[in-house]
């Protein structure tokens, strides 16, 4: 639960003055006819998305507690720990898909790395969940489903064993690869967006911030709440295209 709270030495507010000051001097800069660089300025930040739902949307499954720490203090950090590290950068002013794919595997650029990734990875899971989720899927992500897998069960329970089998804090996939769908685990920040070949559908967050609140150490009864009730299959569809 205490991820990266040793790094959150600067915070969004701190952040945002110094872009400010910094767009200020470019500003007066620019009265004088030399050009000015949005990647110097700051003027293209990571933001922290808007939540497709409430804080307390989700409860009973995923309490309001739960939500408000992970979106509002984990999620908000690693956006902030990503402005604060490409600040100044050749990566600022980077889309934060690049940045992810630009840090992934370099050892240099590890932190830039896990904080840009689990930016990325939690918009990711929030768009996995909706208050009218869980259920089955339909049409042609069904069909597929039904070939790759059997049947929609079979998912499910393969959805659920690399949920509660990942070791340590992680995350399970759904994604098509090769024109088949495919469930995976990663650990920490880890993603499958770095692999052209993969093309993540949907997410479940296994971090123990995810479900501590809520579930304690009961990570399978969090994973089970999150696929019989909130799992946004809608979403997987709209991925799959
Ligand atoms: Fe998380």
């Amino acid at each position: 639960m205490a991820e990266n709270r040793d790094s959150l030495t600067v915070t969004r507010r701190d952040f945002m003055a110094g872009a400010v000051a910094a767009a200020a001097v470019s500003g007066a800069a620019s009265a004088s006819g030399s050009p000015v660089s949005l990647q110097t300025t700051g003027a293209r930040m990571i933001e922290l998305p808007p939540l497709p739902y409430g804080e307390s949307d989700l409860a009973p499954h995923i309490s309001q507690e739960t939500i408000s720490f992970h979106y509002g203090k984990h999620h908000k950090a690693y956006v902030d720990n990503t402005n604060r590290m490409v600040a100044g950068s050749e990566l600022a002013g980077a889309s934060l898909e690049d940045i992810v794919k630009a840090s992934a595997g370099k050892p240099d650029k590890k932190g830039l790395f896990n904080n840009s990734a689990q930016v990325w990875n939690h918009t990711f899971y929030w768009k996995s969940l909706s208050p009218k989720g869980g259920g089955q899927p339909t049409g042609k992500l069904l069909s597929m489903v039904q070939s790759d897998f059997g049947d929609f069960a079979k998912l499910k329970e393969e959805l659920a064993k690399a949920a509660v089998t990942q070791f340590g804090s992680g995350w399970a996939w759904l994604v098509l690869e090769g024109g088949k769908l495919k469930v995976e685990q990663t650990p920490n920040a880890e993603t499958p967006l770095t692999n052209p070949a993969k093309k993540p559908l949907l997410t479940i967050d296994v971090w123990e911030h995810a479900y501590y609140v809520d579930y304690r150490n009961r990570r399978p009864d969090y994973v089970s709440a999150v696929l019989d009730k909130l799992i946004n299959w809608e979403f997987a569809a709209t991925n799959l295209g």
